[in-house]
C-alpha cells in the first residue's frame, strides 16, 4: 500500500474526500485535493487564486492547465504513494496524468466511488465541512456541539453545495467526467465500488478493493 498512487473519482458528495483521506492516514500516503487547494488559493487571494475564482464562483471547472499546473508540482514533490482527490476531471486531464514520467506514476488506477444522483442530492443539502481541518459531515453528525467533532473548528457550509449549484456541478459532471470513467475503464485500471453506507462501511470497501486488485 506505501506505493500505491491512487486518482479517487466520482461525483460530488460520494465521498472522495473522507476516504481518501482516511486511506492517506493509515497508510502514510501523500494526499492532494484540487478543489481544496483552488479554494485555499481563493482565500489566500494569490494569482492562481484570482483566475480560479473566475469559474468556481460561476460552479465551472477551472481551465485544464491551470490544474495541471497545482498537481504536477505536488506530484513531482512527493517521495512515496499518494492519493489525488478530484484529479482527473476531464479526459484531457488524464490524458496528461499518463504522460507524467513513469516513476512518478507508477502502478496508477483509478477507484470510483459510486453513489446514485438522489443520494448525493439529500447528502449535499446537510454537509458541512471544518474550516480549518478539512473534515467533513452533515449536520446529523454535529447536532449535540455545532462545531468540527474532530478538531472543534468552525464549521462552514460550501457555497457550491446550495441546490442550484449542485445540479450544475452533477451536469459537468455526467458531461465531462464520465468520459474519465471510460479511459480508465478501458485500459483496465479502474476499480468500483459503491459508496452507500457508513464511512467505516465504505473505507472497507475502498481497501478490499485496493487489497484484492495487487
Ligand atoms: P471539489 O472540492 O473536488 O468538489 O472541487 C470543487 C471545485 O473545484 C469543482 O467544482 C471545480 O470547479 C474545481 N475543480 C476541482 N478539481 C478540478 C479539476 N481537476 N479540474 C477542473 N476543476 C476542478
Amino acid at each position: 500500500m506505501e506505493e500505491t498512487r491512487l486518482v479517487l473519482l466520482g461525483p460530488p458528495a460520494c465521498g472522495k474526500g473522507t476516504q481518501g483521506r482516511r486511506l492517506a492516514k493509515e497508510y502514510g500516503l501523500g494526499y492532494f485535493s484540487t478543489g481544496k487547494q483552488l479554494r485555499r488559493e481563493v482565500e489566500a487571494g494569490t494569482a492562481l487564486g484570482q483566475e480560479a475564482d473566475k469559474y468556481l464562483s460561476r460552479t465551472e471547472y477551472v481551465p485544464d492547465q491551470l490544474v495541471l499546473a497545482i498537481v504536477s508540482d505536488w506530484v513531482s514533490k512527493q517521495g512515496g504513494g499518494w492519493i489525488l482527490d478530484g484529479f482527473p476531471r476531464t479526459v484531457m486531464q488524464a490524458e496528461e496524468l499518463d504522460r507524467f514520467p513513469s516513476e512518478s506514476i507508477r502502478s496508477l488506477r483509478a477507484l470510483l466511488i459510486d453513489v446514485d444522483r438522489e443520494v448525493l442530492a439529500q447528502r449535499v443539502s446537510q454537509r458541512c465541512e471544518c474550516g480549518y481541518c478539512s473534515w467533513t459531515g452533515t449536520s446529523d453528525d454535529v447536532k449535540e456541539t455545532a462545531s468540527c467533532p474532530s478538531c472543534g473548528g468552525a464549521l462552514i457550509r460550501r457555497r457550491d453545495d446550495e441546490p442550484e449549484a449542485f445540479r450544475k456541478r452533477m451536469d459537468i459532471y455526467e458531461e465531462l467526467t464520465l468520459p474519465v470513467i471510460e479511459h480508465y475503464s478501458s485500459s483496465g485500471g479502474l476499480l468500483r465500488i459503491s459508496g452507500i453506507g457508513t464511512q467505516g462501511e465504505v473505507s472497507k470497501r475502498v481497501k478490499d478493493a485496493l487489497q484484492s486488485h495487487g
